[in-house]
């Protein structure tokens, strides 16, 4: 099993700081592209579900987004 194999399902945790080691996985993402990528992408989504959780009270917003997107049938 690759670093990056060991490391990707646990990034989610390691943005959480829910890792018991994260020097090890800090050290993998510094000289790994790939993987800091990864962790990039869970940081927008994680951040993306604390827009929507902010959103969901006011389902005001979402009704206006909604219908602006089914009231522009000719965008394509
Ligand atoms: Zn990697």
């Amino acid at each position: 099993m690759s670093e990056c194999e060991k490391i990707r399902p646990r990034l989610a945790a390691f943005l959480h700081g829910e890792v018991e080691d994260p020097e090890s996985i800090q050290a993998h993402l510094d000289s790994c592209p790939e993987c800091a990528r990864m962790l990039d992408a869970h940081r927008k989504i994680t951040r993306l579900a604390g827009l929507v959780t902010d959103l969901s009270p006011c389902s005001d917003a979402w009704t206006k987004v909604e219908t602006r997107i089914s009231s522009s049938p000719d965008s394509s």
